[in-house]
């Protein structure tokens, strides 16, 4: 199937979880993933009318940003704080945000440039070993401290659930990550709006649209598989 196609199926699929679920297709935002994937790539489906991407490299992100600044860029991958300096400003959203002290050098960095960083919260929620994030444990109360940092907000949650055969094995995990949302929102703070859920790839997002995520990143089912090969890591 071509891009096109592909974008179009995964666009059915969306509405079709929402209409399953009751909610408005409105509610959840499709991240296109055009990791290690040409610009060519990515401005194809921005002719389509996709707005949002998400990379997971600094590198790509300035290239691209400063190539093709048009689309709304979103930092999903593993960030390290030397780095934080080039995507403020390029990315529209981090939503890998696993540590304090990257949080403190966002916070940092964001004052520096006089801008707001939108920022979530990346939570571990497989607790899984090789994965990034906060514990279910510790959440509420990094994100209460993180939040008072100066300069970012902190607009939700985000988790990479683990890679299961069966996306139903996952519905547990994004029902759990709902609950944590409901549970800050209902904290009624006012440095935390709860409201984003970025959860759902390309093999669980239905389910986690049933399960309430407002943002889906969808890379393999739109683009093809990804080939790592001289990819600058
Ligand atoms: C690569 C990646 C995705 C997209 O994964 P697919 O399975 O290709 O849809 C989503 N989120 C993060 C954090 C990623 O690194």
């Amino acid at each position: 199937m071509s891009i096109r196609e592909n974008y179009l199926e995964i666009e059915k699929r969306i509405q079709s979880a929402c209409d399953r679920a009751g909610r408005k297709r409105e509610e959840v935002t499709l991240i296109a993933v055009s990791k290690t994937k040409p610009l060519e790539m990515l401005k194809e489906v921005a002719a389509l009318g996709q707005t949002d991407f998400g990379e997971n490299h600094v590198q790509e992100i300035v290239e691209k940003y400063d190539a093709f600044p048009g689309v709304r860029y979103h930092m999903i991958g593993h960030l390290q704080r030397n780095k934080v300096r080039q995507v403020i400003g390029r990315a529209v959203m981090i939503h890998s945000v696993d540590s304090m002290r990257l949080a403190e050098e966002i916070s940092k960095e964001s004052v520096k440039k006089n801008v707001t960083t939108d920022i979530l919260i990346e939570i571990n929620a497989g607790n899984e070993e090789s994965k990034y994030g906060f514990d279910f444990s510790e959440a509420e109360e990094e994100t209460m401290k993180i939040a008072l940092l100066p300069n970012i907000r902190v607009c939700g949650f985000m988790c990479v659930a683990p890679f299961v055969d069966d996306p139903e094995e996952n519905r547990s995990v994004f029902r759990k990550m709902s609950h944590l949302a409901v549970d800050m929102q209902n904290k009624n703070t006012d440095n935390v709006k709860a409201y984003i859920l970025s959860m759902g790839m390309t093999n669980d997002f239905e389910v986690a649209i049933e399960e309430g995520a407002t943002h889906v990143r969808i890379g393999t089912a739109i683009f093809g598989a990804r080939d790592y090969k001289g990819v600058v890591k």
